[in-house]
């Protein structure tokens, strides 16, 4: 299983939420608080983010871990903004390795990832894929379950469904599949969608944003617990939890 984390609000540095808070992300990779399955996150990374004047977000992903990627240290170091996404990923056994299935994964103005296990890979994925156009599926950019479910979150974005409704479609289709940890997070840099199936999920106002993730970076009391099957719909002005 991963870790991952979005934020939308005022500028920050990445560094001030991935890598300086006592428990940030780049320090899950190696000894993350709640994680159940899985002990290390060095199966690849991603950091997305928004950048003032271009729809759609930059990304710097890597197929290894965090701590050891001099790039990520110095973006994380410089770059300032307004929405981001990252995560850390621990590959499922079976799932391909590589930068090609490191989330964030990126279409048009979104960010998406994954954090769990669709249960029954790789003999679900036909039910899951079903109806799917072949030629999205011809360009999918890695064999894994988290990749399958942006393909099919991008396809009812495309034909104009909210993120919202996008989100907990899939999920019941994952669901009806044969289920699993299905804990999916997506922004367009302005609002964070994500869901609680199965694993740990937290959210947190900070001053000017709102921060959602895995586990709480910190030990500050101000992180609230995302019950388990809920949806989670967050922007700077509200955050609303709604069961699934
Ligand atoms: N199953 C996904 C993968 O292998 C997500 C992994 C995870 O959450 N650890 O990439």
């Amino acid at each position: 299983m991963c870790r991952h984390l979005a934020y939308v609000g005022s500028p920050v540095f990445l560094r001030e939420l991935l890598v300086d808070p006592s428990y940030a992300l780049v320090r899950q990779s190696w000894a993350p608080r709640r994680q159940q399955h899985g002990v290390l996150n060095a199966d690849g990374f991603g950091v997305g983010w928004y950048v003032d004047g271009f729809d759609e977000p930059a990304r710097h992903r890597g197929a290894g871990p965090i701590w050891a990627d001099e790039t990520f240290a110095d973006l994380s170091r410089v770059t300032r903004t307004t929405g981001l996404l990252a995560a850390v990923r621990s590959a499922t056994i079976g799932m391909a390795a590589g930068r090609a299935a490191a989330a964030p994964f990126r279409s048009d103005r979104w960010l998406f990832s994954h954090n769990g296990a669709v249960e029954g890979w790789p003999e679900v994925a036909g039910r899951l894929a079903w109806g799917l156009d072949p030629g999205v599926l011809a360009r999918i950019e890695a064999p894994t379950d988290s990749v399958l479910l942006w393909a099919l979150t991008v396809d009812l974005l495309r034909r104009g469904k909210s993120e919202e409704a996008a989100l907990a479609e899939v999920l019941t289709r994952a669901v009806d599949a044969g289920g699993g940890r299905l804990n999916l997070l997506l922004t367009d840099g302005h609002t964070i969608i994500a869901t609680a199936w199965g694993v740990s999920l937290c959210w947190r106002q900070l001053s000017g944003g709102v921060v959602v993730a895995s586990e709480p970076f910190d030990d500050d009391p101000a992180w609230v617990d995302v019950p388990d099957q809920h949806l989670l719909v967050a922007d700077t002005r509200e955050v609303n939890v709604e069961r699934l």
